[in-house]
C-alpha cells in the first residue's frame, strides 16, 4: 500500500483528484511538479508542503521559488527537476498524471527505483509499452492502472490465476460528443463543441482525444501492452452511460466487469490501497437509478482514429509512438483552430506515410519517431 506519493502532474485535472485522495487517506507528498500554473501549485504547496516542487517552465520556476521563500521546499525546473521528482528515495509512488510522451523518461527512471507506478499518463504505454513492461519485470516495480477502463479490467482480473483463461478484454467507450454523427457532418466541428464531454470531466487534450475516438485507440494499446496481449483480443464497445467501465471475457463465456458512478478518484484510491480497498466518503452507483445500460458498436467511418490505432497495434515497433506524437501535435493544432475535426485523424495518417517505422526500437528510436512525427504535423 501506499504510504508516500510523488505526483508528476499536479494541477491537471488528475492531479487534482490526486490529492483530494491523498488527503482523504492521509498520505504524504514528498514531490509535486507541474508546467505553469503558479498559483495552484502554490496553494497546493502551502497544503501538502511537499519537499520538492518542479515547474516545467523556467519562468515559473523563479516565480514560484521566489513566493515558496518562507517554506523548505526546493523548487526545481524542466525535465531533470522531472526526474527528480520521479526518483526521490522517500516515495513509494510515483503518480503519472503528466499529458504526453514527456512522461516516458520520468516512467522509466521510477521503474528503475522500483516505486509503484500509479500510473495515468497512457502515451507512455502507447509509445514504448514493452520496455516500460520488460523494466517493470525486470526491476519488480508495480504498475497499477488509474485509467479507469484499465483498472476496470485490472479489478476483473483480480481472481485470474493463468492470462491464458482470458478470451478477451472489452473497453467500454462513451462515444464522446459526436456519437451518431456522419464523417462529413464532423468537418465543421470547433473545439468548443469538442470540449462538451457527456460523462467525465477532464483535461482538452484527452477530451479533444475522446471526441475523435483516439482516446480508446490509444486505450486498446495501452491495454495491450498492460496485459501482453495481441491487439485481436483487445475490444471496444460504446456504452453512453460510462457505469461499466471496461469487462474481461473469460473463455468459459464468463463477463467479469466494475461498474460505478464515473469518478476518477475510485481508480485513483485503489492504485493506492491495491490489492486492498478503503472506504470510499463519495455517493456509490444506485443501480435503481442509473437507468438502462445500453451497448453499440463503434462507428471507425465516421472516426478513423480508432481504425488507425488498431492499424499501428498491428504493425508494431515505432508506428504506435508516431502514431501518438502526430495526434498530439495535430490536437493542439485544432485546440488552436488551424486545422479541422477531421484534419486530425488526416494529419496522423500522413505522419505514417512519412516517418519509416523501427521494429524492436529502443528508447532513442522511440523519441527520434516522436520527434520526427512532430515535425510533419507542424510542417504541415
Ligand atoms: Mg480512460
Amino acid at each position: 500500500m501506499t504510504k508516500t506519493i510523488s505526483l508528476l502532474g499536479s494541477t491537471g485535472s488528475i492531479g487534482k483528484q490526486t490529492l483530494q485522495v491523498a488527503r482523504e487517506l492521509g498520505l504524504t507528498v514528498a514531490a509535486l511538479t507541474a508546467n505553469t500554473q503558479v498559483d495552484l501549485m502554490e496553494q497546493q504547496i502551502r497544503e501538502f508542503r511537499p519537499r520538492l516542487a518542479v515547474m516545467m517552465d523556467a519562468d515559473a520556476a523563479c516565480s514560484l521559488r521566489a513566493r515558496l521563500s518562507d517554506l523548505p521546499v526546493q523548487v526545481l525546473s524542466g525535465e531533470g527537476g522531472l526526474l527528480t521528482a520521479a526518483t526521490l528515495d522517500e516515495a513509494d509512488t510515483v503518480v503519472t498524471a503528466v499529458v504526453g510522451s514527456v512522461g516516458l523518461r520520468p516512467t522509466l527512471a521510477a521503474i528503475e527505483k522500483k516505486k509503484r507506478i500509479a500510473l495515468a499518463n497512457k502515451e507512455t504505454l502507447v509509445c514504448a509499452g514493452e520496455l516500460v513492461m520488460d523494466a517493470a519485470d525486470r526491476f519488480g516495480a508495480e504498475i497499477v492502472p488509474v485509467d479507469s477502463e484499465h483498472s476496470a479490467i485490472f479489478q476483473s482480473l483480480q481472481g485470474c490465476r493463468d492470462r491464458s483463461e482470458i478470451k478477451r478484454l472489452i473497453l467500454t467507450c462513451s462515444g464522446g460528443p459526436f456519437f451518431g454523427k456522419h464523417h462529413e457532418e464532423l468537418e465543421g466541428i470547433r473545439p468548443a463543441d469538442a470540449l462538451k464531454h457527456p460523462n467525465w470531466s477532464m483535461g482538452a487534450k484527452i477530451t479533444i482525444d475522446s471526441a475523435t475516438l483516439m482516446n480508446k485507440g490509444l486505450e486498446i494499446i495501452e491495454a495491450m501492452r498492460l496485459y501482453r496481449l495481441p491487439v485481436e483480443k483487445v475490444d471496444a464497445v460504446i456504452h453512453r452511460q460510462s457505469i461499466i467501465h471496461s469487462l474481461v471475457e473469460y473463455r468459459d463465456g464468463a463477463m467479469i466487469a466494475q461498474l460505478g458512478t464515473p469518478d476518477m478518484k475510485l481508480p485513483i484510491r485503489y492504485a493506492f490501497t491495491w490489492p486492498y480497498r478503503a472506504t470510499s466518503p463519495d455517493e456509490p452507483l444506485d443501480l435503481v437509478r442509473c437507468g438502462a445500460l445500453t451497448f453499440h458498436e463503434p462507428d471507425t467511418e465516421a472516426f478513423p482514429c480508432l481504425r488507425i490505432a488498431r492499424e499501428c497495434a498491428a504493425v508494431g515497433g515505432t508506428s504506435c509512438a508516431i502514431m501518438n506524437a502526430a495526434n498530439e501535435e495535430a490536437v493542439m493544432a485544432f485546440l488552436r483552430e488551424e486545422i479541422g475535426f477531421n484534419d486530425i485523424p488526416r494529419q496522423v495518417e500522413r505522419a505514417l506515410s512519412r516517418v519509416d517505422v523501427k521494429y524492436t526500437p529502443a528508447l532513442e528510436d522511440i523519441l527520434e519517431a516522436d520527434r520526427l512525427a512532430r515535425e510533419v504535423v507542424r510542417n504541415r
